[in-house]
């Protein structure tokens, strides 16, 4: 029998490498897909509709929430951000793991509704290299990074909640790591 997928969750400070570190490992490994959320945040520069996100207005996204068409949805720093429910139910019936780059309050509502969820919390190797690469990302203007270093403050609170903290210091063995533990996670599945 064809083994099911699992939801995997990844959150980490905004600027923690989460991005790079995903393209990683769907590049190296053929067993993930990865979600593409929607959003009310504005593009950045280099984003593309239905690449890094489906950008709609709140309006639509509020149309979505009504219609059950979302498997959970949270606000970051006056956006909503959301999980498209389709996609990954499809995709977990082909059988693949299905990676959903999002933060806290949606990883929370994720586990209690998929049990056998697998939370990684995906650490900067200092605090210092965060605001750097924040910094030197050059998207977001100094009082918007603010805000998102004031969140990632926050969001530490939280970090207990997560199977597994992993440090993207490297980037190949972190993204090993990754995968390691999501083959682990298919033969013991962590119930909380
Ligand atoms: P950014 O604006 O930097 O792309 O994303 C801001 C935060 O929203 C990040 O922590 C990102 O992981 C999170 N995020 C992205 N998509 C979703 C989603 O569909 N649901 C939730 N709950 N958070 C998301």
């Amino acid at each position: 029998m064809k083994r099911k997928g699992i939801l995997v969750v990844v959150s980490g400070f905004s600027g923690a490498g989460k991005g790079t570190l995903m393209e990683q490992l769907l590049k190296t490994y053929d067993n993930y897909s990865l979600s593409i959320s929607m959003t009310t945040r504005a593009p950045r520069p280099k984003e593309q509709e239905g690449r890094e996100y489906f950008f709609v207005t709140k309006e639509s996204f509020e149309g979505e929430i009504k219609q059950d068409g979302l498997i959970e949805y949270a606000t970051y720093c006056e956006n909503y951000y959301g999980t498209p429910r389709k996609y990954v139910e499809e995709q977990l019936n082909m059988g693949k793991d299905v990676i959903l780059e999002i933060e806290i309050q949606g990883a929370l509502k994720i586990k209690e509704k998929f049990p056998t969820a697998l939370l990684l919390f995906v650490m900067p190797p200092s605090a210092k290299e965060l605001e750097n690469r924040l910094t030197k990302r050059g998207t977001e203007p100094p009082e918007v990074i603010e805000k998102r270093l004031s969140r990632a403050t926050e969001e530490a609170q939280g970090i207990e909640k997560y199977d597994f903290i992993v440090v993207n210091d490297d980037l190949e063995s972190c993204t090993r790591q990754l995968h390691n533990l999501i083959t682990a996670a298919h033969d013991a599945p962590i119930r909380n």
